[in-house]
Formats: structure tokens, sequence, C-alpha cells
């Protein structure tokens, strides 16, 4: 039986946790009920190594082994908030908070770090420490960082770090990953032009800032085609284009385009914003008008490192027969990359079945996931630091 009986044992109670989690849904670092849901079971559990507020409102815990003598630390990371959705699913534990909603599945990863902390704790079947990560504002808001930033790795000696996120399409319980970058970074640009507004009879005595924020929407389009090598991975999507006309017979003075630059390659996220400053500027100046470009960065690329890879898979064939060890990486971004800037470590995507896709209204985490997460977590603390 590739799931733990102990493990299988802790369904009920798992599925039980989620509904909760899910019914009471919280966004970004505004997740106190929730870490306190988590801080209540990690008590019940005997754990007394509890630490809140890392990261503003992210939860730290530690499970020591029945020796610790290898020295040997490894993480644990799940996320908890939930997204600005308003849930259309109709389950019975649906959402009790109007426009908020468990789409990402947040609630189960936050359940399966809790399972394998009860499984952990009752066995203590390993030699070292876990370190138990459970993060705020994943979604959008950097949580993964404002918890390195309050010295999350340095503080507890995390050496390793693991992560795992549902993925639908991929049958129930099954993983897939892949060594290498794993998912996209995430940076967003905003371009404020500048020319000369006036009456939509006399272009001659304008700059016409709509034409010139059109050429540059053209222009930044060439920048993948024309400036990225054919084999690498970067997209980059003009999200919005609005200008400070209001009726058809003025010319626009300003105009401001938003978008944003996804990439798996980490000098391609310096290129990009490089040859974005060069067409927005090139493009204004051959028109006589202005522009500024405010780059904010995002979630870096997800790297998984090779051998830590090797680790989670080998987890992972010891809970399921269906492994995928070279799944195709993909463009969304994920705030746990910030924790592999500073540690070793993989990310695992496992199965969530035939759903609608994560940030869907209808978007239903599968509960039957559960054991196998669990599972997973569990065999790689027991197989990076076995028991003396
Ligand atoms: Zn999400
Ligand atoms: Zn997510």
């Amino acid at each position: 039986m590739p799931v733990r009986n102990r493990i299988a044992e802790l369904h009920p109670d798992l599925t039980e946790w989620r509904h909760h989690l899910h019914a009471h849904p919280e966004l970004l670092y505004n997740v106190e009920e929730t870490a306190g849901f988590v801080v209540d079971r990690l008590k019940e559990f005997g754990i007394a190594d509890i630490t809140t507020g890392i990261g503003k409102t992210g939860v730290v815990a530690t499970i020591k082994g029945r020796s610790s003598g290898s020295g040997k630390v490894i993480g644990l990371r799940a996320d908890m908030d939930a997204l600005p959705i308003t849930e259309a699913t109709g389950l019975p534990y649906a959402s009790t908070v109007p426009g908020k909603m468990h789409a990402c599945g947040h609630d189960g990863h936050t359940t399966m770090l809790l399972g394998a902390a009860k499984y952990l704790s009752e066995t203590r079947n390993f030699d070292g420490t876990v370190v138990l990560i459970f993060q705020p504002a994943e979604e959008g808001g950097a949580g993964g960082k404002a918890m390195c930033d309050d010295g999350l790795m340095e503080r507890w000696g995390i050496q390793e770090v693991y992560g795992m996120h549902n993925m639908p399409g991929l049958a129930t319980g099954q993983f897939a990953t892949r060594p290498g970058p794993l998912l996209a970074s995430s940076d967003e640009f905003e371009i404020r032009v500048t020319g000369k507004g006036g009456h939509a009879a006399a272009p001659h005595e304008t700059v016409d800032t709509t034409l010139v924020a059109s050429q540059m929407v053209v222009s930044l389009h060439s920048i993948v085609s024309r400036n990225v090598d054919p084999i690498k991975r970067v997209v980059l999507t003009v999200g919005t284009f609005e200008t400070d006309s209001s009726q058809s017979n003025i010319i626009a003075h300003t105009a401001t385009l938003t978008g944003t630059v996804r990439t798996l390659d980490p000098e391609y996220r310096l290129r990009a914003e490089e040859a974005v400053r060069r067409v927005v500027e090139g493009t204004a100046a051959s028109f006589g008008a202005t522009a500024e470009v405010i780059w904010t960065p995002g979630y870096p690329v997800t790297i998984n490192t090779p051998d830590e890879t090797a680790h989670a898979l080998d987890a992972a064939k010891a809970v399921s027969a269906h492994v995928i060890e070279n799944v195709d990486p993909i463009m969304p971004s994920e705030d746990f990359a910030y924790m592999l800037e500073q540690r070793p470590g993989a990310y695992m995507f496992v199965g969530n079945g035939d759903t609608a896709m994560c940030h869907h209204p209808s978007y239903e985490f599968d509960d039957d996931l559960m054991p196998a997460g669990v599972s997973w977590f569990a065999e790689i603390v027991e197989r990076r630091m076995p028991a003396a």
C-alpha cells in the first residue's frame, strides 16, 4: 500500500479540516483565522515549538525526529491564502465569505501539511528536524519572500525545502515535476506616454499620443519574436491601453499601457526589461513624445535543483505508480520561487483530477489526493533523514 495505513486513517480528519478552511477563505496577509486554525491543530498534535508572525502572518513550527544527531533540517511549505473570487461550486462547504474563495486549493495544501505534521509528530521516525512552513500571501503578495526576509532559512537552519501544488488535468494523486525551471517569472510594467493633446481636426498641432502608444504596442511585440532565442520561452502581453481622451474628436494628451513579461530563463528577465525600455524610449522619441517605464519585478523563475528533484521524485514513486519525471514547464508563477532562490529544493505537482482550472469560480479541490500528498511529505522526510 503506497499510502501508509496511518495516513489513510487520517483522511476523515483531513477532509473535515479542509472543508472548514474552504468555508472560511482569507486573502493575502489577512490569514489570521487560518493561521490560528493551523496553530490550534499543531498544539493538538503536541507540537510545542511554534512561531507566529513570520512574514506578517506566517507560521513556522518544528518537529524533531527520535534523534537529531544527523543535524539535517528540511523545510516543508504550504500556502494559506485564498482569492477574491465569488465561488460558484454550490458545494455544501462552499465559501461563507462573499467575494472570497479558495479557488487555488491552498486550503488543501495547508491541510496536507497539517496531516504531515500529525503523522510525523506521532511517528518521529527520522533523524533530524522538520520545519513546517505555513505562508501567507502566495497569490501576488510575495508572502514567501516576506518569510525569507524575516530570516526563515537562517533562523531555522533550513537546508532543503519542498512544496507542492495541486494540478487540475493530472489524474488524482499522480505526481509531476522536472529538474530546472518549472514555473515562470512574472514581472509587470506600466508605460506612461505623454504627447500633446488637441483637436481631432488639427493633428498637425498635436503629438497624437494614441498613435504613439499604438506603435509601442506593435513594437513591443517584436521583442519576443526578434530578440529571444526561439528555443527559450518568453511571453510579453500588453493587458491594458488607456488614454485621457474622452470622446472621438479629442486627440489624447496622455496614454498608459500596462503589461506583463513572463519567462523560464532568469537572463531573459533582465534582457526583456532592457528591451522594453529601449523600444518605449525610441518610439516616443521618434514621434516627439516622451515616455517613462515603471518596472515592477514579480516572482522569480521557480527552479528545482537537480538532486532535490531526484529526492522528490523518489518519494513520489514510493507513493504513486504514476509519476511524470520531466513534465513541461508552465507559465504561471509561484511564490515558492523565493525559497528556492535561497535553498536547494523542489516543487511538485500533485494531480487534482478532471476539474475546472485553478482560479476558476467552479474549481474544486479533490479531497482524495490528500493521502498521497501527505505521504509524499512523509516519504521525503523519512528518506532524506533516515532514522539512525
Ligand atoms: Zn493561485
Ligand atoms: Zn496556488
